[in-house]
Order: C-alpha cells, then sequence, then structure tokens
C-alpha cells in the first residue's frame, strides 16, 4: 500500500513539473530590435543638436538594460559617401569608411546588410578589409563576389577565420523561465549603381528561397532590406511571411502595413532610429509588435566609449581640412528650407541645392549663357535643413575641383543638353541648370530659341569641360578657360566648387 502511495506522490510531482515546464514554455518572449539606416555621419549634424552614434550607443545600451533580449541592426549604406572616406590617413591609405565601421564597432551593433554605397569602394580588397575590421555581422542573401566568371558569397573575418557572409542567420532569444523564441533574419540590396566585383541575383526570388529555408528554422522572421520604398511594398506583398522589413536606402522616416508586413525606415545619419518591440506566444505562435520612432538630439547623453572614437576620427578629419584652408565648424547659412541633396533626386532634376550652387558660379563668373553642374559631384546623399557649416559644403562636393568657362557653339551645347538632361537621367552625369530649359523638344537658352550658329558662354565644372562626364567626352575637344581666382565685391574666392558655394551661401546668409 506504501509503495502505492509513494508512486502516486511520484507521479504526481512528475506531472506537477511536466505541467510548470509546459507553463514556463508558453510564457510569452519579448525581445526589441533597434533599427537605423544609412548613416554617413559618425558625428552630430546640425550644430551639434540632431543625430550622432554615441547617442545611439546610449540607446542602445538603454534598451539593453529594459530587456537583455536587444540586438541592434543597420539597414545598409554607411562605408560611403563621406568626405571623411575620401580623406587620406597617415599611412597614405584613404579612410574608406574605417571610421564608420570604428564607430558603430563601438555603439554594439550586431547585424548590417549592404547598401548599395558599400559597394561604392572600388577596390574590393578595400572593402574586404572593412568587413573584417567590423565586429557586427553581415546577413545578405542577394549581393555575391563576383571573381573572374566565378560568383562566390562574400566573407567575413571572424575569430581569425574566414567564413561565408550567410544568406540568413537564426538569432535565438528566451525569457526566464527558459521559452525561446528564434528569430529569422535575412538582408536584401537593390542593385543600384552597380559595381563589376558585385553580381546582384533577383531581390523577391532569393528572398523566397530563403524564407522557404527559415519557415522551418524560425519562429519569427524579419529581412533587413535595403530598397525603395515601392520595391518594398511590392516585395511584401509578392512574398508574405515576414513579420518586418528593416528598410533602408530612403533617407527619411516611414512606416507601411503591407498585409502581414510592418516597413520602417528611420532617417538618415540617425536623426532617428526605430525600435521594434516585439512579443512572441509560443502557444499560439502568434506575434505582437510594437515600433516607435525615436529622435536623437542632445537630449540624449552620449556613449563616452563611442564618443571618443567618434571623435577622434572627427578631429583627424577637421584637421585635414584645415590644412586645405577651411573651418569646418563655421557656421554659414541657415537653411530654414531643406536643401535637397538625396542622390535619387539631383540625378533625375533640378532641386535648391543644385540651383544654389549654379548662383553662386554665376556670382562668381557672371555673364554667361548657361551654367551647368553635374549632379555626381553632390555626394550627399542626404537632405540639410538649420545650420549650414562649412563642413556640410565639404561633404556635399567630397571631391571640390574648379569651373571652366567654354564658348560653344550652339550645335556642341544642344548636345551637351541632350545629354545632360535626358540621356544621363538618373547618373551622375546628369547636369543641375541655369538658364536652359527643354519645351516642346526644343532647346531654350535665357528664354530664347537655341540658335545652331550663334556661339555660347557656358560655366561649368572642369571635370565636365575636359570631357571626363559620361556621354560629354566630345567636350574634350573644345578650349575651356580658368581662373585661379575669383574677386567678388573685393572678396578673393578660390576657384573651387566647395570655395564659390561656401561664399555664395554665406552672402545669402538665410534661405
Ligand atoms: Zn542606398
Amino acid at each position: 500500500m506504501r509503495t502505492y502511495r509513494q508512486l502516486w506522490i511520484v507521479l504526481a510531482v512528475v506531472a506537477l513539473s511536466a505541467c510548470q515546464t509546459a507553463r514556463k514554455a508558453s510564457q510569452p518572449i519579448e525581445f526589441t530590435i533597434l533599427q537605423y539606416n544609412d548613416v554617413y555621419e559618425i558625428a552630430p549634424l546640425e550644430g551639434g543638436k540632431s543625430g550622432g552614434l554615441a547617442r545611439v550607443a546610449t540607446v542602445k545600451k538603454e534598451l539593453l538594460r529594459e530587456n537583455p533580449n536587444t540586438i541592434a541592426v543597420l539597414a545598409g549604406d554607411f562605408l560611403s559617401p563621406s568626405v571623411l572616406a575620401n580623406l587620406k590617413m597617415a599611412n597614405g591609405e584613404r579612410i574608406s569608411g574605417l571610421q564608420m565601421v570604428e564607430t558603430l564597432n563601438a555603439a554594439g551593433l550586431d547585424y548590417a546588410t549592404f547598401g548599395n554605397h558599400e559597394f561604392d569602394l572600388k577596390d574590393p580588397g578595400v572593402l574586404q578589409n572593412r568587413i573584417n575590421q567590423s565586429k557586427f555581422k553581415y546577413i545578405t542573401c542577394n549581393a555575391m563576389r563576383r571573381a573572374g566568371d566565378q560568383i562566390k558569397p562574400f566573407q567575413q573575418q571572424i575569430d581569425g577565420q574566414l567564413r561565408d557572409i550567410p544568406q540568413y542567420v537564426v538569432h535565438e532569444f528566451s525569457n526566464a523561465a527558459g521559452a525561446k523564441v528564434r528569430v529569422g533574419l535575412t538582408g536584401v540590396v537593390l542593385p543600384f549603381n552597380k559595381q563589376d566585383y558585385v553580381s546582384y541575383a533577383p531581390v523577391a526570388a532569393s528572398i523566397k528561397e530563403v524564407l522557404g529555408i527559415l519557415q522551418s528554422q524560425a519562429d519569427v522572421n524579419v529581412a533587413i532590406t535595403h530598397l525603395a520604398i515601392d520595391e518594398d511594398k511590392q516585395l511584401a506583398a509578392d512574398v508574405p511571411g515576414f513579420a518586418l522589413f528593416i528598410g533602408g536606402h530612403d533617407h527619411t522616416n516611414m512606416k507601411y502595413q503591407v498585409g502581414g508586413t510592418a516597413i520602417t525606415k528611420a532617417d538618415a545619419n540617425v536623426k532617428t532610429v526605430y525600435i521594434h518591440r516585439f512579443t512572441y506566444y509560443p502557444k499560439t505562435k502568434k506575434t505582437v509588435l510594437n515600433s516607435t520612432l525615436k529622435t536623437i538630439d542632445d537630449k540624449i547623453a552620449d556613449d563616452l566609449a563611442t564618443k571618443a572614437v567618434a571623435d577622434k576620427w572627427q578631429r583627424d578629419a577637421f584637421k585635414i581640412m584645415e590644412e586645405q584652408g577651411y573651418q569646418p565648424q563655421r557656421q554659414i547659412m541657415m537653411a530654414k528650407t531643406k536643401l535637397e541633396c538625396t542622390e535619387y533626386k539631383v540625378r533625375a532634376q533640378q532641386t535648391n541645392m543644385g540651383a544654389l550652387t549654379l548662383q553662386g558660379f554665376e556670382a562668381v563668373s557672371p555673364g554667361a549663357d548657361v551654367y551647368l553642374l553635374n549632379s555626381g559631384s553632390m555626394r550627399l546623399d542626404d537632405d540639410i535643413l538649420g545650420t549650414l557649416t562649412e563642413y556640410d559644403i565639404l561633404r556635399t562636393f567630397p571631391f571640390g575641383g574648379a569651373i571652366s568657362t567654354m564658348q560653344l557653339p550652339g550645335e556642341t551645347l544642344g548636345r551637351v543638353l541632350q545629354a545632360g538632361l535626358v540621356t544621363n537621367v538618373g547618373e551622375g552625369g546628369y547636369m543641375q541648370v541655369r538658364y536652359a530649359e527643354q519645351r516642346d523638344g526644343k532647346w531654350w537658352i535665357k528664354g530664347e530659341m537655341l540658335k545652331n550658329e550663334k556661339t555660347y558662354t557656358v560655366v561649368l565644372p572642369d571635370f565636365v569641360a575636359t570631357g571626363k562626364e559620361a556621354n560629354l567626352g566630345f567636350l574634350k575637344d573644345f578650349a575651356s578657360s580658368q581662373k585661379p581666382n575669383f574677386t567678388v565685391n573685393a572678396a578673393t574666392v578660390r576657384n573651387d566648387i566647395r570655395d564659390i558655394a561656401i561664399y555664395y551661401m554665406e552672402q545669402l546668409g538665410t534661405y
């Protein structure tokens, strides 16, 4: 009898603990993803008021205190463009994104996917170095390395070993009761500004294939998408099954819901970040997502370790700029209207930043019939609002360069306008113009129809005048003249696009 009773007690205890285990396993699990995208600046902008990776590092630490199940994800575009990236270090090598990698390492980034700008690095060896120097892990399901006629995954050195960059990872989180959730993460990039050493597999097919694998390996799926928003929406409709697209490329914050997929993008240069708080219910396999946009400004304290890294790079860069005769922190204008300088805009339409720069050309070199500026010389890929400093001009025009004057026959000017405003749409050779326009299929200069036999005075960057711009190589056969300096209202302005823009915008004061 006693033995039976003992057995019952044992069975009851077993049943009870099994029951408790089952209850534990069904407890919801909470986890947080900190999202940022399109970051070219390590330090705050707008006179120190907005952005700054040291502040983002503080936000990550606060989120970790709130919930240890926190990761930070960067949705592409960070190794370039940047004025710092083009500067040379003491050893003669270009910085090429090292300032960004070291600051992101300090800021506690966990995962990144490639944006189109990562492949702006011309030398795949430099890109490989930056990937290896990253403490965060890269994920991409559609960008591969082209080596001769072979297509192979990109690689990352982790713990001294070169490993293929994965198409996806499964990141596991658990709660205090020991219940687990497996989060599938994949990344995808659009084929924009294609680079020869990169093979871009089709976006939708690649992500669909990965989702097929993840469905048996993960409980919640998240894609890091470096795509234009229309593509994101189409992809979410065509490939359902992701709880979230952590988006990049668009530079302004936005949030959409397409079926079961939320799509979010924060503002470029960490002016804002997205915080995604997930709750996963194992019993029902349901996920609840609460996403909030957080402004990064001077109300957030700096993480001192991250700030030390960012400051070191910023100091070095400012020193190089000062050696070139600039005062990077000097305020030159107050932009009350947003100065438009995103790449997709300046390469396809006239923008106010292009117009202001061309007005500057006219201020130092008046009397020409047409003023031209190739959009490829504007590399900011962002908008500017508020305090405009010399540094903002330097990061807008990282290459600088002189402007030249040409006397061109009308027929040739017609060819220039056709290439610069029609053929080159979407490319760096697309022209910002002053005093020229197309109406009814004809070119008009200062309100008069272009005459083939007339000679026109054209002011344009020397880079374009010497035939280096796409579809404008024929210009090298025409003479151009160039002054080392301009004298305007008793001021001497060095003949460089950056100096001209600084001079003109300072005269304006506000815009
Ligand atoms: Zn991009």
